[in-house]
């Protein structure tokens, strides 16, 4: 009787080494699933911990991870997990320095990107200035033209009259008129020469101003890159009984995130492709559309 136990026992042992052979997520259900559910080879999850600073239900964080799974199942269709309010596997979304930093980067990055528009803004705004202050130009350059040979006639003129012995006296009034008359537009166009030369500083000061903000911007952008280096997916983390996720920007974010843990509870290391799921970083990966990459297939092929 104690034999036949003992072969029986054998028996399920070597079938559930096998099992984890080729199925090697099954090693973190309870041992109790294993025996219950003897052909299920998927893993077991459930959400233990949403951290309410994240702003997200527990009923969000049970959804998305489910959508993390789909990932998986979509890439290889195969069902790898299975939700369960009593698995062994845990998912747990713990608020910290991470997460804080997170929220500041995108504080930060939203403040640069509304710099950027501001400096696009005034920079359009100046062309615009300038082309006016350039066609300004013109047409001061016309007038003085006009005026130049204006006054070369009236000189010519007088040069013709002295030549002769003076101004006939019939001709005085008509004269003297001409030449206040030509007065009066040296004055007005050197009124407008002016007006314009007060635009021309104008327009250098706010050049500088807008070379500033650009300087302000390239800094801002500088100490930025350096304070939030790419994400790394030490945002989350596996260790066999828990997935705990420190850190996410958004619900694409968090999904991509969880599907990452749950490729290394599918006993899967990292890959060298810089799109794929189990890439280290996660910096080129499509967030809102995610398919595996033939890298992350390959990482299972080879279990
Ligand atoms: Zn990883």
């Amino acid at each position: 009787m104690r034999l036949v136990l003992l072969g029986l026992l054998l028996i399920f042992l070597s079938g559930m080494t096998y099992q984890i052979r080729n199925h090697p997520q099954i090693r973190y259900n309870k041992l109790l699933d294993r025996i219950q559910h003897p052909f299920d080879t998927r893993l077991r999850y459930r959400i233990a911990e949403v951290d309410s600073r994240f702003g997200l239900t527990e009923h969000e964080l049970k959804q998305i991870s489910q959508q993390a799974t789909d990932i998986w199942k979509d890439g290889t269709g195969q069902d790898y997990f299975v939700y369960d309010p009593q698995a062994r596997l845990s998912i747990h979304l713990i608020y910290d320095q991470r997460q804080n930093d997170s929220v500041q980067r995108r504080q930060q990055l939203g403040h640069i990107q509304q710099s950027q528009q501001l400096w696009s803004n005034k920079n359009q705004q100046l062309k615009q200035f300038k082309d006016e202050l350039d066609r300004n130009n013109a047409e001061l350059e016309t007038k003085k033209n006009q005026l130049d040979s204006q006054l070369n006639q009236y000189n010519q003129h007088i040069a013709i009259i002295n030549q002769n012995g003076g101004i006939p006296a019939a001709q005085r009034e008509q004269m003297t008129q001409q030449q206040s008359q030509l007065q009066q537009q040296i004055f007005v166009l050197q009124q407008e020469i002016n007006i314009y030369n007060q635009k021309i500083q104008q327009l250098n000061l706010q050049v500088d101003e807008l070379n500033q903000l650009n300087q302000q911007i390239d800094s801002s952008v500088q100490s930025f890159n350096q304070r939030f280096q790419p994400r790394l997916f030490d945002k989350g983390s596996f260790n066999g009984q828990q997935i705990n996720i420190y850190e996410f920007e958004s619900q694409d974010d968090l999904r991509l995130t969880l599907a990452h843990e749950f490729g290394h509870a599918l006993g899967l290391k990292h890959n060298q492709d810089p799109q794929a799921l189990m890439y280290p970083l996660m910096k080129e990966q499509d967030l809102q559309n995610f398919r595996l990459s033939t890298a992350d297939i390959a990482l299972l092929q080879a279990r």
